[in-house]
């Protein structure tokens, strides 16, 4: 097994190290739904998953894996944008995953986008709890993905993010390559 991860690998082990039966999270991207399962299978029957998408062929997808799975229960698939997740979601939440970019198999000129993503993302910083995670798979190879990337950097480096916890991981020997981010909402009396 290599000891470089990937970046699916990586995000997986952070949500994995935060999450536990009984957890709310919402997947602001379902796309083919791999994170959905994910999420599903580690906060159970007893947890909440919230899974978004703009595209009624990605929730299908992601629906069919669910119920292959058997893990439908503790997840509603809401079809529309993001930006508007408070209207679902009316409860702290301890993750929130973005999988940036197009639908793989899908149209590819259907993508996330600057504007939506960095709304989606103050709202998620609103909603998350103390010790919560954000994490960000950036996928920036699509048309407006530099745009969204470079959106994304400028937002992290505002002097409100000081007091959050923030790390990126990028593959710097490969062309357009994703980077993952994650973001921490720290506990309160912890460094
Ligand atoms: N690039 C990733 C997968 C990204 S899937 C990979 O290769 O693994 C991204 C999903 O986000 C798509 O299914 C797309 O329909 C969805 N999407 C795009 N804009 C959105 C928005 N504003 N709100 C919710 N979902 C959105």
């Amino acid at each position: 097994m290599a000891v470089v991860k990937s970046i699916v690998e990586l995000s997986h082990d952070y949500l994995a190290q935060v999450l536990k039966p009984g957890d709310n999270v919402i997947d602001a991207t379902a796309g083919n739904g791999a994170d959905t399962i994910f999420l599903a299978s580690l906060v159970g029957e007893t947890g909440k998953v919230w899974a978004f998408d703009v595209q009624s062929c990605a929730l299908g997808r992601t629906y069919d894996l669910l119920g292959e799975k058997g893990l439908i229960e503790q997840v509603e698939l809401v079809e529309d944008n993001h930006r508007y997740m408070r209207k679902y979601v009316r409860e702290p939440v301890k993750a929130v995953v973005f999988n940036l970019g197009y639908l793989p198999g899908g149209d590819h000129t259907v993508t996330t986008s600057a504007p939506d993503t960095l709304y989606a993302l103050e709202e998620s910083m609103d909603l998350l709890q103390d010790g919560g995670i954000i994490v960000i798979s950036v996928y920036w190879g699509h048309t407006q993905g530099e745009e969204e990337k470079n959106a994304l950097a400028d937002f992290l480096r505002e002097p409100k993010m000081k007091s959050w916890q923030v790390m990126e991981i990028s593959i710097p020997n490969r062309a357009k390559a994703p980077c993952l981010i994650i973001i921490e909402k720290k506990e309160k009396g912890t460094n």
